[in-house]
């Protein structure tokens, strides 16, 4: 057992201003823990905040300042953590600050870079590479990823990549057995064979996540998202099977309800999320104060799910995600107070190990046969599952003349064969049976003579008949477990043929392998659940529906998304990733050739030295010299070259491994951006939609078109006082009556800017007739005029 109390450590976001400084120093001098002392501003200081303290400390284990790289935290906070899981033990690293602080860059990365991929995609790299070194023991690793919004929790990898919100991902429940372990029923499991499939994991979760989230319902802020990877190990041979969980969680933010200061719908997120963390501190208060006896876990999902993870069996580790910039100070104050207190948790993690019964049925029946084959060899004779007709008449013939011998002291001898003994009895009951129902009296006294002339035999029959009764009960008990052992096999074949046609509804089995309690009540449910995600499927099917998504688009809409999507923030960024990607692809493919030559050159060089080896005996033989002592210099030079040559290969391969997994990341930030992309357009276009058909037939030109979102020449333009936010209002352009005055509008507007824009002119894009694409159309002019409008007024304004 390791007794730990639960790690604490800060990590300082880059604050954008150098303003900023002198509102908080790091003090690591002393040897012991270092110190986060937070200064508070003059005026904030004699204010709201305090009165008049001027400055808080706070010890972690290790404080992070804003440069510290991800590979930093990797290595400091993650390592330590994977390590003690990879030794079996449970682990959890949960980030907690509020919105904005770095939570999720933090667990999961940034969404541009590399190098910003955060403890997940490296702990998976790390425990994969990991598990590869070590073929001593044999492997399985699953993944599951589940997300708490508003006390429900949501399957995240639904295979079925159709949540549009979160109220379509599967909803995931709490069971409560008897011993009160918790099983979350409905959270599918997922084998990971490879790093990779366990990224593609990550990503599809990931992604259904972007896609549940709408622009009205931030989930991301106010969720709680908990990715588990499930590592199960076992030596060949052994029954013994070791289980771990690691728990990579990002927390909701952790800002106070008085500032949110909404209503309506924001109100109920607000009032649940700031449950949920009230509730987590309500468990640590009561953890961190001794002699409490109720720790109120049942009171949140969350506290619930992570219960083992907070003064459980876990070694759990705490990031205190702090932007430390003025408006944030009480917010920072209050997150490094909470780390205090979670720093007093005493865990106390204990390997998980548990017997699996298959095997042991396994190992018992291996054993039986040893015993067997040991009988063997002192009786002389093979055992087989029964006794013959001739054993049987032999033994039967021996009991009579036992019985009619009459010498006391004559003796049944039978030799050591449990099933003779156990016959010999058989036969005696049904004999002395028989001579009761003839003539119960006589026997009766029979026996009864006999019991006072011979005591002693009473005791050894007495003896030999318990011998019996726990020998029928060992083979009873054998017997059953093979029974159960086929009746396994049996119900698993039936249900894997079930699994196949009604795969969806198996979900719902309450306990997920690699939870030792739902191994040992139910471990037939094993195979039911665990639904292999081939990265190759789910990927293709992402990627189908995307494709889907541009198939239905009408041209109009096309155009307009082709317009959207340069004008977007994150085209940047794909943009970018695509030349990185692009570099990375040309990379790999020269070091491929490099090392195809390299392999050759290695094949080359094995064949050389065997030629000169060859050469050499030959040599030997037809001078007829033996083969000198002296080493051949050439071949020598050759076997040092070979090594080279290997060592090379070896680098190389590593390198381009590691390549290997940078472009697979890279490609799936893409991919992620790119829905991201389409998403925001998805939402911006039927908003638009809305808004036309709101705005019936009207007064004027011009719709309500609002600007694409996120377009850097907007984010400037909205600095210039015409198109700051509250003058949005002051750019809606009504819609037209039909779509021929509007174009001829539109003609006879923007001409002059016409040049500005290099698209198709609006009045080229046919009218279908069809009202759904003719609307479409319309919506793509609008919005083109919009944007010529305010390109317009930009250059004008400039
Ligand atoms: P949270 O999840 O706590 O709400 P995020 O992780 O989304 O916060 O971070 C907010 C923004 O700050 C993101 O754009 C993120 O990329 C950026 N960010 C956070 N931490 C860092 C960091 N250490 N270095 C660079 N950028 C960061
Ligand atoms: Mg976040």
């Amino acid at each position: 057992m390791v007794k730990q109390t639960i790690q604490i450590f800060a990590r300082v976001k880059p604050t954008v201003r150098k303003q900023q400084q002198g509102i908080y120093s790091i003090d690591e001098d002393e040897k012991l823990t270092p110190n986060l002392e937070i200064i508070l501003p003059r005026d904030l200081a004699d204010g709201f905040v305090n009165n008049k303290r001027e400055s808080y400390k706070f010890k972690f284990q290790k404080i992070f300042d804003q440069g510290a790289s991800q590979e930093t935290i990797f290595e400091n906070i993650a390592k330590p953590v994977a390590e003690s899981v990879l030794a079996g033990y449970n682990g959890t690293i949960f980030a907690y600050g509020q919105t904005g602080s770095g939570k999720t860059f933090t667990i999961t990365g940034g969404a541009e870079r590399y190098s910003d991929r955060g403890i997940i995609p490296r702990t998976l790299s790390y425990i994969f590479e990991q598990l590869q070194k070590d073929s001593s023991t044999i492997h399985t690793t699953h993944i599951s990823y589940l997300e708490i919004y508003n006390e429900c929790g949501y399957d995240l990898l639904d295979p079925r990549h159709e949540a549009s919100s979160l109220e379509d991902l599967p909803k995931v429940t709490i069971l409560e057995d008897p011993d009160q372990n918790i099983h979350l029923k409905n959270l599918s499991l997922h084998q990971a064979a490879t790093e990779e499939e366990a990224l593609n994991l990550l990503f599809l979760g990931d992604t259904n996540r972007m896609i549940a989230e709408t622009p009205m319902n931030q989930a991301s802020t106010r969720s709680h998202c908990i990715f588990t990877i499930h590592l199960s190990s076992k030596e060949p041979g052994s029954a013994t099977v070791r289980h771990a969980k690691l728990h990579l969680v990002d927390l909701a933010g952790s800002e106070r309800v008085a500032k949110t200061g909404v209503g309506g719908q924001l109100l109920t997120e607000a009032k649940y999320i700031n449950l949920s963390l009230h509730y987590l501190e309500q468990v640590i208060i009561a953890l961190s104060e001794k002699h409490r006896a109720h720790i109120p876990y049942r009171n949140s999902m969350m506290t619930s799910v992570l219960r083992d993870s907070l003064g459980g069996n876990c070694m759990t580790t705490m990031i205190a995600t702090l932007s430390l910039e003025k408006r944030n100070i009480d917010e920072s104050i209050s997150t490094c107070r909470f780390a205090q207190r979670v720093a007093l948790i005493k865990n106390e993690a204990v390997l998980n190990e548990e017997i699996d019964p298959r095997l042991m049925i396994i190992r018992l029946q291996k054993e039986i046969q040893e015993l067997k084959d040991e009988l063997a060899i002192f009786t002389g004779e093979q055992r087989t599952e029964a006794l013959s007709d001739a054993e049987l008449l032999q033994l039967e013939k021996l009991i009579t003349s036992f019985l009619d011998d009459q010498d006391p002291e004559s003796r049944l001898e039978v030799g050591t064969d449990m099933r003779k003994i156990h016959h010999c009895f058989h036969h005696l009951k049904k004999l002395l049976n028989d001579k009761k129902i003839h003539g119960k009296s006589t026997v009766s006294c029979e026996i009864k003579d006999q019991d006072c002339q011979e005591p002693l035999k009473e005791e050894e029959y007495k003896k030999l008949r318990d011998i019996l009764q726990q020998r029928d009960n060992e083979i009873n008990i054998l017997v059953n477990m093979l029974k159960k052992e086929k009746k396994k096999a049996q119900d698993a074949l039936h249900l894997s043929s079930m699994d196949r046609s009604e795969c969806r509804h198996s979900q719902s089995l309450p306990f997920p392998p690699g939870n030792p309690e739902g191994l040992r009540t139910l471990p037939s449910s094993a195979p039911k659940q665990i639904q292999d995600v081939s990265t190759f499927g789910y990927r293709s099917s992402l990627l189908h529906r995307k494709t889907g998504m541009r198939e239905e688009m009408s041209l109009g809409r096309q155009e307009a998304f082709e317009i959207f999507k340069r004008d977007h923030a994150d085209s940047v960024t794909i943009e970018d990733n695509k030349q990185i990607l692009k570099q990375r692809f040309s990379e790999a493919k020269a070091l491929g050739e490099s090392i195809n030559e390299t392999r050759s050159k290695i094949g080359r060089l094995k064949e050389e030295i065997t030629q000169r080896h060859m050469q050499q005996v030959a040599l030997g033989v037809s001078e007829n010299i033996a083969m000198p002592s002296m080493p051949d210099l050439l071949e020598e030079k050759l076997r040092s070259q070979l090594e080279e040559e290997k060592r090379r290969y070896k680098t190389m391969f590593t390198h381009l491994k590691a390549l290997k997994v940078e472009i697979e990341h890279l490609q799936l930030l893409m991919d992620k951006a790119k829905m991201k992309l389409q998403k925001e357009f998805e939402a911006w276009w039927t908003e638009e939609a809305t808004s036309l058909q709101v705005n019936s037939p009207a007064v004027n030109s011009l719709s309500h078109v609002k600007p694409f979102p996120q377009t850097p020449e907007f984010q400037q333009e909205t600095s210039q006082p015409l198109f700051n936010k509250s003058n949005v209002n002051a750019r809606k352009i009504l819609p037209s009556p039909s779509p021929i005055p509007h174009s001829q509008e539109h003609n006879s507007t923007s001409a002059s800017l016409e040049s500005s824009v290099p698209e198709r002119p609006a009045s080229s894009v046919p009218l279908t007739g069809d009202s759904q694409t003719d609307s479409d159309i319309l919506a793509f002019i609008k919005a083109r005029q919009s944007i010529l409008q305010k390109k317009c007024v930009t250059t004008t304004g400039a």
